[in-house]
């Protein structure tokens, strides 16, 4: 092997080489997930000790927490009578001694070994005139010099330890001088954005100077990480829009001129952005993919139809898919209200303009009903059909359809949405003869749950993301109250029988059973039965959940929107887009056990109307207060909720994954890191402008083929 060191030839060096390697050592660092002198540099330290933090042994003051770095003396362990293990663990330094208790912890008596070095954090307490630290925390450091000590990971299963670790790395570095480790980022965007070299960078992880020189070195390796994944973000992205021909849409024209002056309301300066945005879009010769992120209430539609309408000026057709049967009859219905009375220009027709014209196509429609709309929006008849994805279904084939808009993504596949891309590869239907074209349709894919900017750059990174972020004028904020106990529940339910009583209708959002189905439907089942006998005792009250056949559901929902119900006690199932303006009180039951988005989403069911509306969220315990709670009590808005719940339960839930796709994600964080999010995408899309195949960055493409797997790739993109 020639040439600097690449992240592969790291890769197939085996362990063995390393000094003290030998065949035990092998199998068990093979245990600990360490095979090859890659994985044993990326197998980053969990936490470094500053030794110059320490206390000595007998500067420490009982009540007040401190790490000492220790020797461990004398380890013994018994049984007490009520058969509780404590191991029992004399250790101390040249200024003194300390005793630390472990409690129920029996394998500490095998990984304190008499003579080693350990760090111990913990509040010390005066036991019997000597200091004692109970179940202190404890890293093993073997002998270690050097200010800055790294501990690994360590479990009690595999016997590899943290020193020896550190040995191994830091023999491996050494072994790697000679050669210099290859740095695929060019020197000139390095210093652009700061970042220290690769080799730098490896040797101050495991070996800092500082915290200083650590922080740095975590900086680039996790720049590293991002950079991979956003280079394949931004490389699809690209090669799809290559790879397609799209449409270039007349935007601007006088169908989209009309609707806007239409409006019964002024649109809002984010609308205005948010359709220029996509106007620049579908007039640019590649077919658009993005992602309309806006807050329940904030408008979405408007800015999806003046997108539909783009096509129809050009005489192509609008799709808009959305993920149920009640919320398609509703987009129809609001749809169809915003479009009346719109007239089409159309320079063919003698009679000048014609009527546009707007179909509902759900698997609930039949028969002659169906032909005669398959027939329609074949031969160009239909301009924007709504519909389920019964849209996507064999047999429905659009004369040329020219923009798709998919409502409430997570509901979709991206198999779905591919479905749908390809049903605009048909004929264009022009003034003169028909000519085929395979053109793909420019999709706009919208949702109502807000994830932090930079955390979607990573989540839709094959998207670009438009933000709607500013309401409509003249709504009345929700006013969102927290629960608990006796007392203010029952001046809740007195609340909302006021409100009943002067005509307005309340949700009632059952408790929350994740693990079964069958128990959900019976918590409703319950709710229901014991609010009718109690608290909303003579008022009409109806009942929704996930087993109920959607002809029941939508009943149901029917009754409710016709004011025929009072009240409608549900599951989650009324989460998504259910608009009932009359409804102006949403109580959840249980609210801790619901995630922020989720509350956030239950709560735009209400606010929808003149009548300013009232949220309840219900705890059992008035003594703990929910985080999560908390912030919904805080704001409506949905970003800045996004935002508190990243930082309360991390990117895991985000990625929506507990290890696919993120095993290359060793350093970086998509809360901690957005910043350098965003560098990595910028230097992702300048790489990928200039070489979209990566046939000059070859170093970057290999090392995307060496750590992401193709599965890897391909879930970065589905997700
Ligand atoms: P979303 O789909 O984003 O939840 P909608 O598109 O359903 O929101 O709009 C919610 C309501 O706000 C609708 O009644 C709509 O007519 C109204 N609306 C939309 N844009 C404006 C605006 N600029 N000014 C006033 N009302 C608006
Ligand atoms: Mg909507």
């Amino acid at each position: 092997m020639t040439g600097k060191i690449t992240l592969r030839d790291l890769a197939a060096i085996d362990v063995e080489v390393l000094k003290g390697v030998g065949e035990k050592r092998k199998a068990a660092l093979a245990e600990y997930g360490i095979n090859n002198v890659l994985e044993l540099l990326t197998n980053y330290p969990r936490k470094w000790v500053d030794r110059t933090n320490e206390a000595r042994v007998s500067d420490l003051v009982a009540g007040q927490e401190a790490l000492v770095i220790v020797e461990v003396r004398k380890v013994s362990k018994f049984t007490t009578k009520n058969r509780k293990t404590i191991v029992n663990v004399q250790v101390g330094d040249e200024s003194g001694r300390l005793t630390a208790v472990f409690f129920n912890q029996p394998w500490r008596e095998r990984q304190l070994k008499v003579g080693s070095q350990v760090a111990m954090f913990g509040k010390p307490d005066l036991y019997r005139g000597v200091l004692q630290m109970s179940n202190p925390l404890v890293d093993l450091i073997g002998d270690r010099t050097g200010r800055i000590v790294p501990i690994y990971p360590q479990s009690e299963k595999v016997q590899v330890s943290t020193w020896e670790l550190a040995t191994w790395v830091e023999n491996a570095l050494e072994r790697c001088r000679e050669r210099g480790i290859s740095d695929p980022l060019p020197s000139d965007l390095l210093e652009r954005l700061e970042l220290a070299d690769r080799t730098s960078a490896l040797w101050s992880i495991h070996f800092p100077d500082s915290m200083v020189a650590k922080q740095n070195a975590r900086r680039r390796l996790a720049f590293d990480e991002l950079l991979r994944v956003q280079v394949v973000l931004v490389g699809r992205k690209r090669a799809f829009e290559l790879d397609n021909t799209g449409i270039r849409h007349k935007v601007g024209g006088k169908l989209q001129q009309r609707f806007i002056a239409a409006l019964p309301f002024a649109i809002t300066s984010a609308q205005q952005r948010v359709i220029n945005e996509i106007d620049g879009d579908l007039a640019a010769p590649h077919p658009m993919h993005r992602l309309l992120q806006g807050d329940v209430g904030s408008g979405k539609t408007v800015v999806a139809v003046s997108a539909m309408l783009a096509a129809v000026q050009g005489r192509h057709q609008g799709a808009l898919m959305a993920p149920t049967e009640v919320l398609a009859e509703q987009h129809f219905a609001g749809v169809k209200k915003l479009l009346e009375g719109l007239l089409v220009p159309d320079d063919d027709n003698l009679f000048g303009d014609r009527q546009l014209r707007v179909e509902l196509l759900t698997s609930r429609i039949t028969s002659e009903r169906r032909r005669e709309l398959l027939r329609d929006l074949a031969n160009g008849g239909i301009d924007i059909l709504i519909g389920t994805h019964a849209l996507i279904q064999d047999g429905v084939e659009f004369a040329s359809l020219g923009v798709v808009v998919i409502d409430e993504q997570h509901r979709f596949g991206v198999e779905q949405r591919a479905a749908l891309r390809n049903k605009g590869s048909n004929s264009v239907k022009g003034a003169k003869a028909e000519t085929y074209v395979a053109t793909s349709p420019d999709v706009l894919v919208m949702t109502a749950t807000p994830i932090p900017r930079t955390a979607a750059m990573t989540v839709y990174g094959d998207l670009d993301v438009s933000v709607l972020d500013e309401m409509p004028p003249g709504r009345t904020p929700i006013k969102t109250a927290w629960v608990a106990g006796e007392k203010s529940e029952s001046k809740m339910w007195s609340e909302v029988r006021d409100a009943i009583a002067q005509g307005q209708q309340t949700f009632v959002v059952c408790p929350l059973i994740e693990e079964s189905d069958k128990l959900q439907v019976a918590s409703a089942e319950d709710t229901f039965k014991l609010l009718a006998k109690t608290e909303l005792k003579g008022l009409k009250l109806g009942l929704l959940h996930g087993r109920m056949s959607s002809n029941e559901k939508d009943e149901t929902m029917t009754k409710f929107r016709d004011r025929q119900l009072d009240v409608l006690v549900a599951t989650t199932v009324i989460e998504v887009g259910v608009d009932v303006p009359n409804a102006t009180c949403m109580i959840v039951l249980d609210a801790d056990r619901f995630g922020i988005a989720q509350l956030h989403q239950l709560r735009g069911r209400v606010g929808r109307g003149v009548i300013a509306s009232r949220c309840w969220l219900v705890t059992s315990n008035p003594e703990v207060s929910s985080p999560r709670v908390d912030a919904l009590v805080e704001s409506t808005d949905g970003f800045y909720l996004a935002e508190v719940d990243l930082e309360l339960r991390g990117e895991g839930t985000i990625m929506n994954t507990a290890q696919k796709g993120r095993s290359d994600l060793k350093l970086a964080s998509l809360r901690r890191d957005r910043d350098l999010i965003e560098l990595a995408r910028a230097a992702a899309t300048e790489i990928i402008a200039t070489d979209p195949t990566l046939k000059i960055h070859k170093e970057i493409r290999d090392e995307i083929d060496l750590l992401l797997t193709p599965d890897e790739e391909e879930f970065l993109f589905k997700n």
